[in-house]
């Protein structure tokens, strides 16, 4: 094993520890809970050597350079990818053609496009609904940071359940960021108080997944019900930086 994948494997493990000793101390299985490994602007060397430490599920944000890793590692059929990041209308297709799954659907344009697309590929794209539940206007995500106000996505929302092609799984949000994993807490307890009234309005459709937490406070998104972790940072390092835009 190489000493990058040794590394990346070490801080995997942990990271995997860490996740089963919240979801303990929080009674819950630690089986629901899934690790996505975020390698944005990691390159593809990094990237390969995180699969090789275990990771299953990779997160990326930016399509182009989530196509392009998909393909140079093609050969490592059992991972999943995941489109985690803002999708711009115009990258639909190549979200809809290359992803297995969408965490971060955040309009009903971009919904009625991919839905499109996965028709015209013959394909249906696992989705979660991502919500700005902190309000800051550099956010993606349906606007839910006032709790009296959620019935009025009821009626949008209810257009992208009807469409065949994307099978909503639950709910994504990124909360502001704090200096403190604690900070986040109160944003995590929003969101599964949405997950439960989305429940009630519509319970027709599953909503059981929960994607919050990063790096800096996966424990207590767990500790608050959350069945997808995104972690980058704490696993693979800091990121290089990146010259593609979105
Ligand atoms: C980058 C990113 C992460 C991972 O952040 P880290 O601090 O590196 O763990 C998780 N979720 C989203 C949406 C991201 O863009």
């Amino acid at each position: 094993m190489s000493e990058l994948v040794e590394s990346i494997r070490e801080k995997y493990l942990a990271t995997l520890e860490r996740i089963a000793l919240a979801a303990k101390k929080a009674g819950r299985d630690p089986e629901v809970v899934k690790l996505v490994v975020v390698t944005k602007s990691q390159p593809v060397e990094v990237v390969r050597a995180a699969i090789e430490a275990g990771a299953q599920i990779l997160g990326e944000n930016y399509p182009e350079e989530g196509v392009m890793k998909i393909q140079s590692l093609h050969e490592f059929s059992a991972v999943e990818w995941h489109m985690i990041g803002h999708v711009q209308s115009r990258k639909a297709q190549l979200v809809a053609g290359n992803f297995n799954f969408l965490h971060s659907l955040d309009g009903l344009k971009l919904s009625k496009k991919l839905d499109r697309f996965c028709g015209e590929a013959e394909r249906s794209l696992p989705v979660l609904l991502e919500f700005n539940v902190g309000g800051e206007e550099s956010k993606g995500g349906w606007p839910a940071w006032d709790e009296t106000r959620w019935h009025e996505l009821s009626s949008e929302l209810a257009e992208v359940f009807a469409l065949p092609n994307l099978k909503v799984r639950g709910l994504m949000a990124m909360p502001p960021l704090g200096e403190t994993a604690g900070f986040s807490r109160p944003f995590f307890q929003k969101v599964k108080r949405l997950q439960e009234f989305l429940t009630v309005q519509f319970p027709q459709v599953d909503f059981s997944e929960l994607s919050m937490g990063t790096s800096m406070d996966y424990e207590v998104a767990v500790e608050e019900g959350a069945t997808f972790v995104r972690v980058g940072t704490a696993i693979v390092g800091v990121r290089k930086y990146t010259t593609e835009t979105t």
